[in-house]
């Protein structure tokens, strides 16, 4: 009935092998699929899910919420309570607006910055994933590059035409783009931590030095922080990396599992979003009472505690996943920042999406069924990152180390 039978691509196993798994429910850090086995999720809604599955404070909440009514279409105080909490986090934004995904925040976020700058191109990273829009489908990771596609079907070339893909990592690819394209680089979008070629953190200098270009340049800094925002740190990537970006997109941990993104940045940019300024952008759930609840709920938990135990549970799943690969002598490079880590089965350290695609594909198709039979679920991709919530315990940690052992011996 559905293409795929899967309402999002990555979801239909394409880049595992086999039959997606249909669940049933969950439970902190627990799926259960619709026979009713268990695994440890480390897929945790890509990320949306930072306390677990059905925390009491975020079902609270929606209940709450949803008695007083699903949808207004108008404003109301819950949004105020959610904008209020996402300016007091993050102190570079001044104005923000929300909208219902990570992908609607991105085309807002293209159409603001060319509206802003008067200039059309935007550079992006090869690997890094802003949603499904157009015009940035072009090098683009998570399902674009779990397929292999360079593009999409569909996408005119005229409309990548003003996206400049450049090298993860690599300033001085992106100096020549901006030398290359003078005068035409409205803004450099960029995944501050790429989590959609799997993880690949920044390199000390990258994000400082992208500030430093665009003010070279003249052209604006946007932080595609769907992934890492309010997730890799109480503030952020913004703040982690110390980076003070011109706009930011976010979504999944804002909206505590329900459908949400948002983007908001400096005051005088926010001010050309209609109604205000001429740069339209609209949405008839934007806003939508559950999901500022939830996302409220959800922030509301994550206290600077919850980042140090985050921390804590993704640095002895990395350590117990290095060990692993090292005793059954398969060349792997664990790479972490936060509760997002990725295993990549290759000889070098990953620093961009060349470097992620030389990961061996077959042997993680086999370690993804290996560990799914022994009840841990990892996101159904060589090239996606995997996440962790409060919920995770050490036992839970140790439990997937030593099936994650068991299925390498048997895959490698
Ligand atoms: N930006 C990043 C960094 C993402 O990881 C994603 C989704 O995975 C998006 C944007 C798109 O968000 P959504 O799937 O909510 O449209």
């Amino acid at each position: 009935m559905m293409p795929g039978g899967v309402n999002s691509p990555v979801r239909a196993f394409k880049g595992v092998g086999g039959t997606p798994v249909y669940f049933a429910r969950a439970k902190g850090s627990r799926l259960t699929d619709a026979d009713g086995k268990d695994y440890i999720d480390y897929m945790s809604s890509w990320g949306a899910i930072i306390l677990g599955h059905a925390h009491p404070a975020i079902t609270e909440a929606v209940t709450r919420a949803a008695e007083n009514g699903t949808s207004f279409g108008a404003p109301h105080e819950g949004e105020v309570r959610l904008a209020r909490e996402v300016l007091d986090r993050k102190r570079k934004i001044e104005r923000v607006r929300f909208v219902n995904s990570g992908t609607e925040a991105a085309l807002a976020v293209v159409r603001l910055v060319r509206a802003a700058t008067g200039r059309n191109k935007v550079i992006k990273f090869e690997g890094n994933y802003h949603g499904a829009i157009d015009p940035l489908l072009a090098k683009a990771g998570s399902g674009v590059a779990t397929f292999g596609l360079p593009d999409s079907a569909g996408v005119p070339e005229s409309t990548t035409a003003n996206t400049l893909p450049a090298r993860y990592n690599d300033l001085d690819h992106v100096r020549q783009i901006f030398e290359a394209n003078a005068g035409e680089v409205a803004a450099v979008m960029v995944e501050p931590v790429a989590g959609n070629m799997g993880l690949v953190p920044p390199a000390a200098d990258f994000l400082p030095g992208l500030r430093s270009l665009c003010d070279r340049y003249d052209a604006l800094l946007v932080l595609d922080e769907v992934m890492t925002g309010f997730r890799v740190a109480r503030g952020g990537a913004s703040e982690r990396f110390a980076v003070s970006p011109d706009l930011i997109m976010m979504g999944k941990v804002i909206g505590g599992g329900l459908p949400v993104g948002a983007y908001g940045g400096r005051r005088d940019l926010m001010e050309m979003i209609a109604p205000l300024g001429p740069v339209y952008q609209a949405g008839t759930l934007s806003g939508n009472p559950l999901a500022m609840a939830a996302g409220y709920a959800a922030l509301s938990e994550l206290t600077d505690d919850a980042y140090v135990s985050l921390e804590a549970t993704g640095e002895r799943l990395q350590r117990g996943l290095i060990l692993a690969c090292e005793a059954a002598r398969v060349p792997a490079q664990i790479q972490r920042v936060g509760s997002m880590i990725s295993v990549f089965f290759t000889e070098m350290p990953v620093r961009d999406f060349a470097d992620a695609q030389t990961t061996d594909r077959a042997l993680f198709g086999k370690l993804f069924h290996g560990l799914l039979s022994r009840g841990v679920y990892l996101p159904p991709s060589a090239l996606e990152s995997w996440f962790l919530t409060t919920a995770h315990t050490d036992a839970d940690i140790d439990l997937t180390v030593e099936a994650f052992e068991e299925a390498l011996r048997e895959a490698a």
